[in-house]
């Protein structure tokens, strides 16, 4: 992603702390996009980044940055991907690194890589909104340098997953870009990008930005139906750990994108995104949670008449299917009755004889 340098962090392309991360696939596939029902949807993968998600694009430069003003350490509260992220990067450029997560609320995928790359991992008897403010606050007193997405360089970083999907398009702008929303920093990061984008004359049309949050964790959502009058705050409770967050930090800068782009943010229940989710992982892409919102807040907005079948969508997958086995386990092996579709493993005996009684129920 740093061909995007001169645009993100001018002249540290040299010195950057990088993997390096972008350059992720913009795929279609029939199955999703016929459940969705939009026959032309796009998805970029974002968990193809080096850490598995798209947070290691503000997280190489943010850490580019915290080592050009010589921080000593650098922190960040995280729902997972950012201190999965962070703890890779700081590692790279050998600065030790703070993590504060909300204990029990984190994904097992993303609270090992913090542990696996040596953050210090601190499980933050709270939520995550508890966790921003706390490191807000210990960053101010204690001289860490903050590297959550109120950071700008976060944001800087992010841009280039639009860039670098409207160059995979030719530049040929797409009628939607559909996202999930937590603490808004890639909303935030998706706005500034297509408003730069518009202003270099790179584009001459903006995309609608479609924002979609949980609705266990819909704080935006309800601001949105209310016009951006209130700015609500809830106590977040969702399946989908990455947008698990009740007051996001980027909130005004989100309104802006929404407004300038003619967006939509909505929310769609949990087992809407478990069962995108499982959709998106049969068709042999896969995705985690947070990550299918993007897809089912598609098909909710084509069912109630708001996407055209015939507009042309890309949806972001944010995360790698790896970051969340307890969410697959429960799906496919846990829950009774099984959603309509779980995929249980069979146990068997050692025979050749049990093989066959099997593939007898196997859909070609
Ligand atoms: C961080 C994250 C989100 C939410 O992004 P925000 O910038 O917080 O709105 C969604 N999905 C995944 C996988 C994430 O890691």
């Amino acid at each position: 992603m740093w061909r995007f340098g001169p645009l993100v962090l001018p002249g540290a392309v040299d010195a950057a702390v990088t993997w390096p991360e972008g350059n992720t696939p913009l795929i279609a596939r029939r199955r999703i996009a016929e459940w969705a029902g939009v026959p032309a949807l796009q998805l970029k993968h974002e968990g193809m980044n080096p850490t598995g998600s798209f947070k290691d694009r503000g997280m190489t430069v943010g850490v580019t940055q915290a080592v050009r003003v010589g921080a000593t350490a650098v922190a960040c509260a995280s729902t997972g991907n950012t201190g999965a992220s962070l703890a890779a990067y700081a590692a790279l450029a050998g600065i030790p690194a703070l993590v504060l997560v909300p204990v029990g609320k984190v994904a097992l995928g993303k609270l090992t890589q913090s542990l696996a790359y040596g953050a210090r991992t601190l499980l933050v008897r709270g939520d995550f909104d508890d966790c921003l403010r706390l490191v807000r606050e210990a960053s101010e007193e204690l001289g860490v340098y903050l590297l959550n997405s109120v950071n700008p360089f976060r944001i800087e970083g992010q841009k280039t997953i639009v860039l670098e999907m409207l160059d995979q398009l030719q530049w040929d702008v797409p009628d939607w870009i559909a996202l999930p929303a937590g603490n808004l920093g890639n909303t935030a990061a998706f706005g500034k990008a297509l408003r730069e984008a518009c202003s270099l004359g790179l584009i001459t049309k903006m995309p609608r930005l479609l924002a979609v949050q949980s609705d266990g964790a819909a704080p935006f959502a309800m601001s949105y139906r209310e016009n951006f009058r209130v700015r609500h705050r809830v106590r977040a409770n969702t399946i989908a750990t990455a947008i698990n967050i009740g007051a996001p930090a980027s909130y005004q800068r989100a309104v802006q994108a929404i407004r300038e782009t003619n967006g939509v943010v909505t929310s769609v229940s949990d087992g809407n995104i478990m069962e995108a989710k499982a959709i998106i992982d049969a068709a042999g892409v896969g995705c985690e949670p947070a990550s299918a919102a993007s897809v089912a807040g598609v098909r909710q907005m084509v069912l109630a008449g708001i996407i055209a079948p015939d507009a042309r969508v890309v949806c972001v997958l944010t995360g790698h299917v790896l970051k969340d086995p307890e969410s697959l386990d429960r799906y496919h092996r846990g829950t009774e009755p099984p959603p309509a579709h779980a995929n249980r493993p069979i146990e068997i005996d050692a025979t050749v004889r049990a093989v066959a009684d099997v593939m007898r129920t196997l859909r070609t």
